[in-house]
């Protein structure tokens, strides 16, 4: 049996991971495993945890680490996650990185790869005030640079399309804040493990998904 593969898509918000992720699952055949995702499903269904999320996405600010890191590791404790999954989102601290780590050894896995989709602070801001999702499938579009075929809606489902609350100027400051100061840590983290590859993010989307792609097979 091969080994399983974990690989994490690692970078700002709005360098174009999910975007990146959906284009990757059939080369790929993992699950998709986003935490930002996890965690607007569990709002939408009002549970408990989404109801705790809430405030901190709506400040732009990062759950917790006890309440991501659990949520996370029991979703990859899943029988569709036994051969590896795609993260997304996840880590975002040195402590949800151990916490992986420590996870995925006790069962005799690690991660195999770190995808560094990196993107420079002012074109994310660009990128963000023009994405829209859609509320059924959660597929990411731009108003600009990835236009459905018809405004307003889902190419694949015919969803109608929204724009995220946390997605607003003042919030994505905050998200890009948050990012540089607890998650940027992560790139000597994995560069320490020989796992990291850099991924120039500001080309076409073809073009980034081409060198992830390149990246991939080459492990
Ligand atoms: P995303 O869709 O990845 O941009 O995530 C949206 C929001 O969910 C973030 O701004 C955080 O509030 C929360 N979130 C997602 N992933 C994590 C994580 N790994 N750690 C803490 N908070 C997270």
């Amino acid at each position: 049996m091969p080994a399983a593969k974990y690989i994490i898509l690692f970078g700002p918000p709005a360098s174009g991971k999910g975007t990146q992720a959906a284009r990757l699952r059939e080369l790929l055949n993992l699950p998709h495993v986003a935490s930002g995702d996890l965690f607007r499903e569990n709002l939408q269904g009002e549970t408990k945890l989404g109801l705790e999320a809430k405030a901190y996405m709506d400040r732009g600010e990062l759950v917790p680490d006890d309440i991501t890191i659990a949520m996370v590791i029991d979703r990859l404790s899943r029988p569709d996650c036994a051969d590896g999954a795609l993260l997304d989102g996840f880590p975002r601290t040195i402590a949800q990185a151990v916490a992986l780590d420590q996870a995925l050894s006790a069962q005799g896995h690690r991660i195999s790869q770190v995808l560094y989709v990196a993107v420079p602070d002012n074109v994310l801001v660009e990128r963000v005030s023009g994405r829209r999702l859609c509320r059924t499938c959660g597929e990411a579009y731009h108003i600009l640079f990835n236009q459905p075929k018809v405004p307003g809606v889902c190419d694949h489902d015919g969803g109608e399309l929204y724009q995220r609350d946390d997605d607003q100027p003042e919030t994505v400051r905050k998200r890009l804040q948050v990012y540089w100061e607890q998650t940027s840590p992560l790139i000597d983290y994995y560069r320490g493990q020989g796992v990291l590859v850099d991924i120039d993010g500001n080309q076409s989307i073809d073009a980034v998904t081409m060198d992830l792609e390149k990246a991939i097979a080459g492990t």
